[in-house]
């Protein structure tokens, strides 16, 4: 399986990062390695200083698919999660700086928390709550009816270049909120209001 991200996708996160609007959607992907499960905890590596939170929704890929018409590829996902897309935002700024790839800032080990995927069912995915907590306190808030890119779209887009494949797994973007982790924090994310994950930094 691969994990699949969407940078880029709310206006006002745009905005916090002095980042330009773009006109398709930006697109990077994260190893596998960087997937942390069932609430384990994150270390905090040596080679950052600067890693931030991004809170995302995340889709999974149900069937296997290239080529996707966005009308048909709500037929490609049944279940959602949330993920924190860690970056490692000094990494990141000097790449930028140099036109270089992100992909050690972004796609280190434990780059990826995840909670576990529930189905799709009751949810409106066009108008879904979802936010972060530090320590207990809301840092970051957002609301799908703020994406630039619906999730039907990035799939579509996605899958005109890169093959989907059951299993995958697409962050959507984080809302504006982003900021720093320390060794002690606890981060806990949820969808609506149903706490999904829980993840300690140690
Ligand atoms: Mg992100």
């Amino acid at each position: 399986m691969k994990v699949l991200a969407i940078g880029r996708n709310y206006t006002e996160h745009i905005k916090e990062l002095n980042n330009e609007r773009p006109d398709e959607p930006v697109i990077f992907t994260k190893p596998d390695t960087s997937l942390i499960t069932r609430n384990r905890p994150f270390y905090y590596p040596d080679f950052t200083k600067d890693i931030h939170y991004e809170v995302e929704i995340l889709l999974k890929i149900s069937r296997a698919g290239k080529k996707i018409h966005e009308k048909f590829a709500h037929k490609y996902y049944s279940e959602i999660a949330i993920g924190i897309d860690f970056t490692a935002r000094d990494m990141q700024q000097k790449a930028k700086e140099k036109g270089l790839p992100w992909a050690l800032a972004k796609g280190f080990d434990g780059s990826a928390p995840i909670s576990e995927f529930i189905p799709i069912d009751d949810f409106d995915l066009a108008n879904l709550n979802f936010h972060l907590e530090v320590d207990g306190e809301k840092r970051q808030e957002g609301n799908t009816n703020l994406m630039l890119f619906s999730f039907d779209y990035i799939i579509s887009y996605i899958s005109n270049y890169i093959t989907l494949k059951k299993g995958d797994i697409i962050f959507t973007g984080t809302p504006k909120g982003v900021g720093p982790i320390s060794i002690g924090n606890t981060l806990t994310a949820f969808i609506e209001n149903k706490k999904m994950l829980n993840c300690e930094i140690k």
